[in-house]
């Protein structure tokens, strides 16, 4: 999403303003995701509904970028069944799509390439951190801020160190620069992202490590609320902790992601911590920080995976009481070790995924039901969708509240009462607004 809010940046500079759909497009750019199947399914489809659009308007252009971008056999793909797409180019050298463009204007006008003007720009990984790259943000409000890219994790399922590259963390004096800048916009909310927060910065020739960065971000005047994402287990460390507790805007939810509770899985996964280990660290979220939410993913089928292990990924999700979680089903990526192995037949994964997913579900209803009642401050963000005289809050810990309102509301934060539990969320009433975000 950050991605794609730079690429909508870098085309409105180009003179291009978003449409709504692809009808009526002069160019249509695929921003790829490649982290389970799903994903990619999702990319082949749309990209194949363009064929028609383009018979009709044969000057649209069409380009595909993103992680999908940056496996081999996706762009080979590409080349031979979908021949509309002018050019490919992965996340590496996202900050060349002007120059990527005028490639393709002159390609077709007889330009370097005039037959095919099929190009494929994709580096296989860089050093380089482009700043200042323009963004249109999605929302005027809130707005994610990546603090370092790529991961040199591993993890034997997963595609993004293939298709990221390896970590390096933005300068702290850059992001705190780019906070400063949304907050004088108006952005009361920002979201730090990367693939694991808790190494940001051990690369630095200066070193500067999460907790300290997380701090000086909070201290931004303006910043009302700070979200983080992703930290893992193995690097959590107290100080960030620490500093959470010590600024009540940095939100009350931390994501945890816990994979599976058996500790032969995380060991095949190169988690590298045991269930013992992620169930301290939860604890000492708990001690430290009493009234943060705590949310997982977990992977339900990774290759070797059985009963047993199933019963230790229920009991950790029964012993954490996570707040909610991200359930997905093991999708082999190709390249990555875990697709080499030997993989678990469908219905047993179908059998565990659902497990899991009760027990997820029950847990996250017994943590979300135990605030009816209690007054809490929310961020407006946005008109329901399902009834535009109610709006959509979100709280700290990231439970949703709806509450009677109209859109002039969104982008403040209001002090609320959680009046009536739906599973998950909340219909609450607006006690009065609340300048300081909690
Ligand atoms: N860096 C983060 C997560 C990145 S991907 C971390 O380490 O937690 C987001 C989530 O997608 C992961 O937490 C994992 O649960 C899921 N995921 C990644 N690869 C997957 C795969 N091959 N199949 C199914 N789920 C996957
Ligand atoms: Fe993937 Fe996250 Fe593991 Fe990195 S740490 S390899 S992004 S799951």
């Amino acid at each position: 999403e950050a991605d794609t809010e730079a690429l909508l940046g870098l085309a409105a500079e180009c003179g291009y303003a978003a449409t709504d759909t692809a009808e009526n497009a002069d160019l249509v750019l695929v921003n790829t995701c490649a982290i389970r199947e799903h994903a990619e399914l999702k990319v082949f489809s749309k990209t194949g509904g363009l064929k028609k659009i383009k018979e009709k308007n044969p000057d649209m252009i069409v380009m595909l970028c993103g992680c999908m971008a940056q496996e081999p056999h996706v762009g080979e793909k590409i080349k031979k069944s979908y021949p509309y797409v002018d050019l490919i180019f992965g996340t590496h050298n996202l900050f060349c799509f002007p120059q990527y463009l005028c490639e393709v204007y002159e390609s077709k006008n007889g330009g370097f390439d005039p037959k095919g003007h099929k190009i494929t720009q994709i580096w296989d990984a860089t050093d380089e951190i482009v700043e200042d790259l323009p963004v249109e943000r999605k929302y005027s409000y809130k707005s994610g801020i990546n603090i370092m890219f790529g991961c040199d994790n591993y993890c034997t399922y997963c595609i993004v160190p293939y298709v990221r590259g390896h970590e390096r963390s933005r300068q702290p004096g850059d992001i705190i620069r780019e906070c400063e800048k949304l907050a004088a916009d108006g952005v009361v909310e920002v979201m730090l992202l990367g693939q694991n927060v808790n190494s940001y910065g051990r690369d630095l020739e200066t070193p500067c490590s999460f907790a300290e960065l997380l701090s000086a971000v909070a201290e931004v005047p303006g910043i009302k609320r700070v979200r983080f994402m992703t930290p893992h287990p193995k690097d959590m460390g107290r100080d960030v902790l620490e500093v959470i507790r010590d600024h009540p805007n940095i939100a009350r939810h931390i994501h945890f992601p816990l994979q599976s509770g058996s500790n032969e899985i995380l060991r095949r996964m190169n988690r590298r911590y045991t269930r013992e280990q992620f169930m301290e660290r939860a604890a000492e979220i708990r001690e430290l920080i009493p009234d943060a939410a705590i949310t997982t993913d977990i992977i339900a089928g990774f290759p070797g995976e059985t009963e047993k292990d199933v019963d230790d990924t229920v009991d950790v999700i029964e012993k954490v009481c996570f707040d909610n979680a991200y359930t997905f089903i093991y999708s082999p990526r190709k390249g990555t070790p875990a697709a080499a192995m030997e993989q678990v037949p469908k219905e047993e994964v179908q059998k565990g995924f659902d497990r899991i997913l009760a027990a997820v579900q029950e847990n996250a209803r017994k943590r979300a039901g135990a605030l009816a009642g209690r007054t809490m401050t929310a961020l407006a963000e946005e008109v329901n969708t399902q009834d535009p005289e109610y709006i959509t809050c979100r709280l700290s810990n990231n439970i949703i509240v709806h509450v009677r309102g109209d859109a002039s509301m969104i982008g403040h934060f209001y002090d609320v009462t959680l009046d009536e539990c739906r599973n998950f969320y909340y219909f609450g009433t607006v006690l009065c607004e609340n300048v300081k975000g909690y």
